[in-house]
């Protein structure tokens, strides 16, 4: 098989080594005849292999003991209703931070349940979009909580700073940026992330809840999207998808093999600047977000002459660069260069970029 690099923003690709284990445990996991898939999940073996995923995600996050960690059904986007649901009593506010198009989508599912404060923080500038100074954010003193996007995998933009709310729980949606650099965790009350980028397949989502916030959740909470129910019952109010448990578990070994977070941090750093720094060069290529803002797992890019957008993905297709079309919001192109993507994959990128701008020119 010659080598193909998968760009998609997710599903996106896992690390092949991971793959390969799963292929080879696939029908017969551990000499037991049997796959995870067919395990019960109170069974002594998949309890096993459900524990060691929530103790190596909490190594790999340096996560404290009066954290919750929930897997949970419903993606991501599951999530944009769990949170309310259990955070936002009748008559509070929530305040809903918006850098793009998924904290849009989020506040917008909020408001389906209560009181939901949108503040819009994306301004544009000379030098090129940018998040306003969280200091000059008008915050709603006392909101049940500050909802915000740290990485908006559409839009390409990254906060890298935790914005200070006077010590309003944070709850953010980490979805395409979770275990892609270091974070502290005292600084969120809660963290959510569906796990089709960084940690595994998609439908799984990954939620880390400081204790003190549970336990206030609505009359009308589903009880699979209970976090007190979850915390209570070990994530296994009812039957987890234990197939993308084991499978995410595998991604967190891996990744603490290769030196954990700050170890792929450095690599993702790397990528990115390889991506960015050739798009600045060149004449041909565009990207509109100031640097400090710039997205180190999602890269949109734009040819200056757009007409050439087919061919461009065409021959990249071609070349095996899969997967690189822009979100259809958006337009233009994106390389989501999430953990699982090796250097190698930006290098041959890179390469083709600038021979179809030599070619074309
Ligand atoms: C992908 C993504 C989601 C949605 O995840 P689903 O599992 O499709 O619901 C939500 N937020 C962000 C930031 C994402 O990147």
């Amino acid at each position: 098989m010659s080598a193909v690099f998968n760009f998609c923003a997710g599903p996106a690709m896992l690390p092949a080594e991971v793959m390969e284990i799963a292929q080879k445990e696939f029908i017969n996991w551990q000499g037991i005849g049997s796959s995870v898939m067919e395990l019960s999940h109170r069974s002594a073996d998949y309890m096993a292999v459900a524990t060691k995923a929530e103790a190596d995600l909490r190594e790999l996050m340096n996560i404290p003991d009066n954290y919750k960690v929930l897997f949970c059904h419903g993606g991501g986007r599951g999530q944009f209703s769990a949170v309310p649901l259990n955070l936002l009593p009748q008559g509070k506010t929530a305040d809903y931070i918006i850098t793009g198009s998924w904290s849009k989508g989020a506040a917008a599912e909020a408001k389906h349940y209560g009181n939901i404060n949108t503040i819009n923080v994306i301004e544009k500038s000379e030098q090129g979009t940018y998040v306003t100074d969280p200091s000059t954010w008008p915050l709603t003193p006392n909101a049940a909580y500050v909802h915000y996007c740290p990485n908006e995998t559409v839009d390409g933009i990254e906060m890298v700073n935790v914005p200070d709310t006077n010590g309003v729980p944070i709850v953010a949606d980490m979805s395409s940026m979770i275990l892609s650099r270091e974070i502290d965790i005292t600084q969120f009350g809660l963290i959510y992330a569906g796990a089709q980028k960084n940690i595994g397949p998609s439908g799984l989502a990954i939620v880390i809840v400081r204790e003190d916030l549970l336990g206030n959740a609505r009359l009308e909470t589903p009880s699979i999207m209970n976090y007190q129910i979850s915390a209570d019952n070990d994530s296994m109010h009812n039957t987890p998808p234990t197939y993308a448990w084991y499978l995410a578990g595998l991604v967190f070994q891996w990744l603490k093999k290769i030196g954990g977070v700050a170890a792929i941090s450095k690599v993702n750093k790397e990528k990115a600047a390889l991506l960015y720094n050739y798009i600045d060069k060149s004449p041909f290529y565009n990207n509109p977000v100031v640097s400090e803002n710039r997205s180190a797992m999602n890269v949109p890019f734009w040819l200056t002459d757009e007409s050439l957008n087919a061919e461009f993905l065409a021959e990249a297709d071609k070349a095996g660069l899969k997967a690189l079309k822009g979100h259809r919001i958006v337009g233009g192109m994106r390389a989501s260069i999430y953990n699982a993507m090796p250097i190698e994959g930006v290098e041959t990128l890179v390469d083709f970029m600038q021979k179809f701008e030599k070619r074309i020119r």
